[in-house]
């Protein structure tokens, strides 16, 4: 980050936030910004952009779109059709030569899930099965905590 007082593109002065993608050092009004948790379905996928300070341009060009393609993606996961690894008998019949859907590291049991419908729908699957979601003790010195992991087979039903 540069101290001195060049004049920033933006013209404004301030400059503190340079831009994810183009580095472009801007004022904080000519900034956008990607919150944390933003696009936190859709972390290991195409549909994802870091949390960060983003230009206008940027945001506008690059951010906007994934962010559209997101959205829309998540809503459709959070309505595909679940089916747990307990109720084989019920899918029985249902094709299994998808490759597992994995995820790790998950703070808890629906993020897990989600996550795994969302990789589904972008995939252009329907359905999930054989879902199976774990919990695992994590010890870090002295403070433990849990995380979540978990596999299904995507398939269209
Ligand atoms: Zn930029
Ligand atoms: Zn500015």
């Amino acid at each position: 980050m540069s101290q001195n007082q060049e004049p920033i593109p933006c013209g404004h002065s301030r400059a503190i936030l340079p831009c994810k993608f183009c580095e472009t050092i801007n004022c904080k009004s000519c900034t956008d910004f990607v919150e944390p948790h933003e696009f936190q379905y859709g972390i290991g996928t195409d549909l994802y952009v870091e949390a960060g300070s983003y230009c206008k341009s940027c945001y506008q060009q690059k951010v906007i779109p994934v962010l559209e393609q997101y959205e829309e993606t998540l809503k459709k996961a959070k309505n595909i059709n679940i089916y747990d690894i307990t109720q084989s008998k019920e899918t029985r019949r249902i094709s299994r030569k998808e490759p597992w859907i994995e995820v790790k590291d998950v703070l808890d049991r629906d993020e897990a899930l989600i996550r795994m419908a969302f990789i589904a729908v972008i995939r252009n699957f329907n359905t999930l099965i054989d879902v199976d979601i774990k919990s695992v003790k994590v010890q870090n010195g002295t403070y433990q905590h849990s995380v979540w992991t978990g596999r299904s087979r995507p398939t269209d039903y």
